[in-house]
């Protein structure tokens, strides 16, 4: 008898901090969709880069917090153990391999990392290995780049959520997720200005920041 299907999908960011433009819009799909289950994947930035503000450490403690109490997410720490560059298409692959080829697997993505995805490596392979799952973010187009770019998004584009739990990649989903106008940018900002960030992640993500001194005061 073959193995029942079901649906996992994967969140990468730099998360750095991470916040409720992240948690709640995601949730929001994971309900749409009838996820059980969202794993974050905290990247590696690579030495050449602009580096986070935090180090690897503090971003996976960061995430530990946020999710204590939500148990929909879980963290896998892959990308980080790499020491070379993030690229989304060997952290699928990889996945794939390990689940198998018929289960299926969901990417996501904020709108605006659909806007660019025509800059990431080997991005037209993403949808051999997963369906990208897209959460609306406000402040960006919502039509791609190009013709070519649009044409490509409305040939794989579904709003069919039994396809999406039945083929294990191929497909994109656009979701109706709350518009959240949250930016890890703007938090650093908020804290190095000592303002508040109460209402953009959680209480305990906070604590832990004004105790370790992360983010801190400028001028
Ligand atoms: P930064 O401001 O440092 O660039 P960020 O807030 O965009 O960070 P990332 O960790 O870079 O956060 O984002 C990870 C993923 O989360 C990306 O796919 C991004 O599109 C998505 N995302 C981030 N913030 C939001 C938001 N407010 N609404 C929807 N998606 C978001």
């Amino acid at each position: 008898m073959s193995e029942p299907l079901t649906f996992q999908a994967l969140f990468g960011g730099t998360f750095d901090p991470v916040h409720f433009g992240h948690l709640r819009p995601v949730e929001m799909l994971a309900t749409q969709l009838g996820l059980q289950q969202i794993t974050l994947l905290p990247n590696n930035v690579p030495p050449h880069r602009p580096q986070p503000e935090a180090s690897s450490e503090q971003r996976v403690k960061m995430l530990s917090l946020a999710i204590a109490d939500r148990p929909l997410f879980n963290v896998d720490c892959r990308e980080m153990a790499r020491q070379t560059p993030s690229y989304t298409i060997e952290t699928l692959a990889e996945v794939r391999a390990e689940r198998g080829e018929h289960q299926p697997l969901g990417f996501i993505i904020g709108q605006d990392s659909l806007l660019t995805l025509h800059k990431w490596h080997r991005w037209q392979e993403l949808l051999n290995y997963c369906h990208l799952l897209v959460c609306k973010r406000p402040g960006y187009a919502t039509k791609m780049e190009t013709p070519a770019l649009q044409q490509w998004l409305e040939d794989h584009q579904t709003q069919d959520i039994d396809r999406l739990h039945q083929q294990p990649a191929g497909s994109v989903f656009l979701a109706d997720t709350a518009l959240l106008p949250i930016s890890a940018t703007e938090i650093r900002q908020r804290f190095h200005a000592g303002l508040s960030c109460d209402d953009l992640l959680p209480a305990s993500v906070i604590s832990w920041i004004n105790q370790q001194g992360l983010y801190q005061r400028r001028g």
